[in-house]
């Protein structure tokens, strides 16, 4: 079954800069910003700037210099926020799917939650 975007979607609108956001890096294919609801001390959401529902649907779709661009975002992020192993911490990416998977904004997002010992916390 394809998948259909919902252009009305909380992130469509904020790419049109219809609803404000807290940005942290925003490159050519790829935005990120704070959550607007944090449940770590660091939680990142990033979005490619695409039609995209879910990470399957993206990685199926995108082109590679998306795939590329968003890729490296997230990890650019990761780096920024100042959360990798190499500076001695750590985070988690996160990206719900679809009703059993918890996904809430159906635009494609990758949480990034650091700043603390995560844990077991898996939402
Ligand atoms: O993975 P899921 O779809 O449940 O996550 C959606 C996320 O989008 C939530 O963490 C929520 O706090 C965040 N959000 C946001 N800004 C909005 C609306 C939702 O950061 N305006």
């Amino acid at each position: 079954m394809a998948y259909a975007y919902d252009d009305q979607n909380i992130f469509a609108k904020i790419l049109r800069g219809e609803i404000p956001n807290r940005t942290v890096m925003e490159t050519e294919h790829s935005l990120a910003f704070e959550d607007i609801s944090p449940r770590a001390p660091q939680h990142v959401l990033v979005i490619p700037k695409g039609p995209y529902v879910t990470y399957d649907h993206f990685a199926a779709e995108a082109s590679d210099a998306e795939i590329l661009d968003y890729t490296r975002t997230v990890a650019k992020v990761a780096q920024q926020m100042g959360v990798t192993p190499d500076a001695g911490a750590g985070y988690r990416m996160l990206s719900n799917a679809g009703p059993d998977g918890h996904q809430e904004v159906p635009h494609l997002h990758i949480h990034i939650f650091a700043g603390t010992y995560l844990g077991e916390m898996i939402d």
